[in-house]
């Protein structure tokens, strides 16, 4: 191992395959850095190359194609946040990117792939893309392959970061009268959350008929509840009904995070709280 790490810069991603390919384990990709740069200046990283995927065109930027949109792994928060075509068909997505903390640098640096990959319990962009059932491509050196972000996140073995690029966000337009909301409980302005949830719920009159619910900042990794709050379906708002989601959303959370932003009592409670916000808001901007 040579005392200074290399720094590989792909051009394409045929390059970046074949770097990807050819370096053994301690290679690490390098968007933003405003995750990585962080762990390594700490002592917690230490790669012995940097594979610099910044220079690689085909990641950046967002495209809507056959009726879905595409959003480049190397987009950067900003863009996500400003884009025209996220604020109208992906609200959910545009308004979760603003609630990023860390201020201009890391809107401006950090970039989509990069909090995707970090699959770090804290961030903010998980929830809305598991509530809208987001599906990625994945470059290893055999090629690309489009897997939903749900199944990736429960393969220990997806390498991504050193073996395996993420290239894209794959994403359908959401309908347009559904109700969103993505809420984040912060103990200070602009910090991580100790509990969100994002929701998305349509109605028939005043009955919901779908609702999608992934709560994050509770737990490792964040929890869809949709199917565990499916009884919703086919009733109307009420008190009763904020109390019956609050209660299972809360049970939802099995092993519950404790760290400095709340022990795991208060952020079980805390993700109840959070899912019966985000969808009493979100009834409440359907139709
Ligand atoms: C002060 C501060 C405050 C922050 N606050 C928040 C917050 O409130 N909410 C929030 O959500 N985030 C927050 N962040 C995190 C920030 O959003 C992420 O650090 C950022 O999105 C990571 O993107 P990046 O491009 O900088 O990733 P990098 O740091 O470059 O990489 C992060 C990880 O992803 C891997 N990686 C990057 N791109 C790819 C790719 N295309 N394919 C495969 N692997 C890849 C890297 O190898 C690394 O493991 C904060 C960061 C800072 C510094």
């Amino acid at each position: 191992m040579s005392l200074y790490p290399a720094f590989a810069r792909p051009r394409d991603l045929g390059q970046a395959a074949e770097i990807m390919g050819s370096l053994s384990t301690g290679a690490m990709i390098i968007a933003g850095g405003q995750e990585l740069m962080p762990s390594v200046n700490y002592g917690a990283l230490m790669p012995e190359v940097y594979i610099d995927v910044g220079q690689i065109a085909a990641l950046k930027g967002i495209t809507e194609e056959d009726g879905g949109i595409q959003i480049g792994s190397s987009t950067v928060h900003r863009d996500v946040q400003d884009s025209e075509v996220i604020k109208s068909k992906l609200p959910l997505l545009s308004y979760a990117a603003t609630q990023i903390g860390g201020g201009m640098q890391v809107h401006n640096r950090g970039t989509i792939g990069g909090n995707i990959v970090a699959m770090h319990p804290l961030y903010d962009i998980l929830p809305s893309l598991l509530a809208l059932g987001a599906e990625v491509d994945v470059l290893k050196g055999e090629g690309e392959a489009r897997v939903a972000l749900a199944d990736l996140m429960k393969d220990a073995s997806h390498g991504l970061g050193s073996e395996s690029l993420l290239v894209r966000i794959h994403l359908k337009p959401m309908t347009p009268s559904a109700g969103w909301s993505y809420e984040k409980l912060k103990i200070t302005a602009g910090g991580y959350g100790s509990a969100n949830a994002a929701a998305i719920v349509t109605l028939d009159g005043d009955k919901i008929t779908g609702l999608r619910v992934v709560v994050g900042a509770v737990s490792a990794l964040p929890v869809d509840m949709s199917d565990a709050l499916g009884g919703c379906r086919g009733q109307a708002w009420s008190e009763h009904l904020a109390e019956e989601i609050e209660e299972k959303a809360s049970a939802e959370v099995t092993d519950p995070l404790s760290d400095h932003q709340g022990d795991g009592d208060w952020r079980r409670a805390m993700a109840g709280v959070m899912a019966r916000r985000a969808v009493e808001t979100a009834v409440s901007k359907a139709g």
